[in-house]
């Protein structure tokens, strides 16, 4: 019998028609060609990559929209400054096995996959080894056997590149696979494709997760109250209602969103979606993208004021990533005069 052919979810579609010509980005967004140079030359050093539905969440026209600032390749980029390297979580040190990153006593990373919808320039793993490290054929069933033998395990986090541009029927069989083994209570997912992509939120997906058996952690990455749609309000507040824990984690970025009042009505804004602020991270000093750096001072500055504005349950944990520690280091906010 001839094999069935699914046309491609919606979302694929985007994910296959996104913006990786630097020419394309600045013509979409009404912005001279004094910028192509700079974009071009940077984007060899790690690709653009954007989809459409978020390019329409920045403004036309302007050249520091915060969005756009998050994805666009510039100069800056080549700036080398000592202590900014290729893996500033020492990562490279903690994988047992390929696709397994193992750093904290009761949870295990896996990289399901090498890519994401979007390219963040300020991301840590921007020189990640992916080829060598994502989980498929010899190498799932070898990361699986990891889990299964170490019975203090409590939890698996899906993370990448971006777990969710793998299919709806890859996440079902591997989140499957996790829920038959009996120390595996919780499933975590770290991903920013539906904030770029709200649509990869489906229905299908809504009942893999909501039925595995396992408590179920969506933690989302949006750092502007600009990048949180009415769709993707939507999408979250239906998971919500399907029993799925919806998180935030932010990353202080100079020039982005590193305001009060931007902080502020980020966290409005995720809760009106349904999600509620998990970690605001300062920045991890990847080579490549210094000048998004905030110091430590700055960043407790800025928390202080926050903190003044918002009740506790929407203040995010400042917090910084520090490697061979057994779990994130929170950073002490003293409240502001
Ligand atoms: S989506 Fe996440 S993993 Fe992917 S580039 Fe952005 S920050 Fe990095």
């Amino acid at each position: 019998m001839q094999a069935l052919n699914f046309p491609p979810a919606d979302w694929q579609m985007s994910l296959k028609n996104l913006v990786s010509d630097p020419a394309e980005l600045l013509a979409l967004l009404n912005l001279p060609a004094e910028h192509l140079p700079a974009a071009e030359r940077a984007a060899k050093l790690f690709g653009l990559r954007v989809p459409r539905e978020f390019v329409e969440l920045m403004h036309p026209g302007d050249i520091n929209d915060p969005l756009l600032k998050q994805v666009l390749p510039i100069d800056a980029e080549f700036i080398d400054k000592p202590g900014y390297v290729a893996d500033p979580l020492a990562e490279s040190q903690a994988r047992p096995v390929p696709g397994v990153v193992h750093k904290y006593q009761d949870r295990v990373l896996l990289i399901l996959s090498g890519a994401c919808a979007i390219n963040c320039r300020y991301c840590f793993r921007r020189h990640f080894p992916y080829e060598e490290n994502r989980i498929s054929g010899a190498a799932k069933d070898r990361a699986l056997d990891y889990i299964r033998e170490r019975t203090e395990l409590r939890e698996v986090i899906l993370s990448g590149g971006d777990p969710l541009v793998s299919s709806d029927k890859r996440l079902e069989e591997l989140i499957g696979e996790l829920s038959a083994i009996n120390h595996i209570e919780r499933l975590r997912i770290h991903s920013r494709l539906p904030v770029v992509i709200p649509r990869r939120l489906t229905e299908h997906l809504e009942r893999i997760l909501s039925s595995s058996g396992l408590q179920t952690a969506l933690v989302l990455h949006i750092n502007h109250p600009q990048e949180i749609s009415d769709e993707l309000t939507d999408a979250c507040q239906r998971l919500r209602r399907a029993g799925i824990t919806l998180l935030n984690q932010a990353v202080i970025l100079r020039g982005i969103n590193d305001e009060v009042e931007i902080q502020v009505e980020l966290n409005r804004a995720l809760y009106r979606s349904s999600i509620l602020p998990y970690y605001l991270f300062l920045f991890d000093p990847v080579k490549g993208a210094s000048h998004f750096d905030l110091s430590e001072p700055q960043a407790q500055a800025l928390a202080a004021q926050m903190q003044a504005q918002l009740p506790g349950y929407l203040m995010p944990r400042l917090a910084k990533e520090i490697p061979g520690r057994p779990s994130k280091t929170l950073i002490q906010v003293t409240p502001a005069d």
